[in-house]
């Protein structure tokens, strides 16, 4: 390795809180976290359904502590609706001391974009385990018709009530298994960009991000089972992915051909399936195309009850198709073992083949 010419700068989560019923208790981390502040207001950004069922904790734990809170509700995370919030939130910035993101992707992202944007701390309260947004410091957004993925900052504290994310579907742990499998290829690719491109490479992120798909992999019955130690273990993962994320300043361990795919999906089908599920089928081709163990990836998501062919999350052959050519011109500055110029339709027709993916 050669000297650096920049310094890195890793800004990590300063707190993560982990267990049962914890959200009566943000406040009182809050307050830890922010001193002895005695006035102010604390953004809680939100959708409506999550916003009617925890909403009320929050303002409760918040207003305990001498805070006032204030509700955004959004209705989805494009780039517009972030610059929404942004500027309603502006107008009272002097008054803001944190930033809530409460739900599950798009609540976090949106509050995660606009309390960069605006300089205060964010704070992530994920609602499901779906996916390893919940710690990453990249809001994903969608804008100019594909989804993007911005700098945004890491969360000054995450907490996470697994009484709460026990509630959810069992489809969205599920969907968060597919995501950390997923870096089993993420990491391929980073190398392979590294190798092949000269792209920096950090080992040490790598080595986290691989090591929270082998922990969920070792794991995989505890998980399939959904036990509590199962969405613990689950969630340890996600936030290490996240972790990973940060430590890279970039979303490289976490996110490479398998996510091109499942972008590229939800670029084509109006109602795309969950990331997470995408995710799980996009590594199934790609560990193949990187010479893997595919079978066991196939094996591991089946285990879970993750669909492993397209007929099962409702999306055409031609569909998977097209997003498998389409998905290295998503993001061409993102070299993977897709190449510069993606995969042909017959080397596409030949992979869902093989893989029985479609
Ligand atoms: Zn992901």
């Amino acid at each position: 390795m050669g000297v650096l010419k920049e310094p890195h700068i890793i800004d990590l989560p300063r707190k993560i809180v982990i267990g049962r019923g914890v959200i009566d208790r943000l406040g009182l981390y809050l307050k830890e976290l922010l001193g002895s502040r005695e006035e102010g207001k604390v953004v809680v950004v939100t959708g409506h359904t999550v916003g009617k069922l925890y909403y009320p904790v929050i303002k409760e734990s918040v207003e305990n502590i001498g805070l006032e809170p204030i509700r955004v509700i959004i209705d989805s995370s494009t780039v517009d609706e972030a610059e929404r919030v942004y500027r309603e939130i502006r107008q009272i910035a002097d008054k803001v001391v944190a930033i809530i993101g409460l739900g599950g992707g798009k609540s976090i992202d949106v509050a995660k974009y606009s309390s960069r944007k605006i300089g205060k701390p964010f704070i992530s309260v994920p609602t499901v385990a779906s996916h390893d947004g919940i710690t990453s410091p990249f809001a994903s957004l969608k804008g100019f018709g594909k989804p993007i993925s911005k700098l945004a900052q890491a969360p000054l504290m995450i907490l996470i009530d697994t009484d709460i994310i026990a509630e959810a579907p069992q489809r969205f742990n599920r969907a968060g298994f597919g995501d950390v499998i997923g870096k089993y290829t993420a990491v391929r690719d980073w190398r392979l960009a590294h190798r092949l491109k000269g792209e920096y490479y950090g080992g040490y992120a790598a080595s986290l991000a691989l090591m929270s798909a082998r922990h969920v992999t070792k794991h995989v019955d505890e998980i399939a089972a959904g036990t509590e130690e199962g969405l613990r273990i689950l969630l340890e993962a996600l936030v290490s992915s996240g972790v990973a994320m940060c430590i890279a300043g970039s979303t490289r361990p976490a996110s490479g051909s398998e996510h091109l795919f499942a972008h590229a999906v939800t670029m084509i089908v109006k109602n795309p399936p969950l990331h997470g599920e995408l995710v799980g089928l996009g590594t199934i081709m790609m560990s193949y195309l990187h010479g893997m163990n595919w079978k066991l990836i196939k094996r591991l998501l089946e285990r879970v009850g993750l669909p492993t062919a397209a007929e099962e999350l409702g999306l055409d052959r031609d569909v998977v198709i097209k997003a498998l050519t389409m998905a290295a011109s998503i993001r061409p500055e993102r070299y993977t073992i897709l190449g510069e110029r993606g995969l042909t339709e017959e080397a596409a027709k030949r992979l869902v083949k093989v893989t029985g993916v479609a």
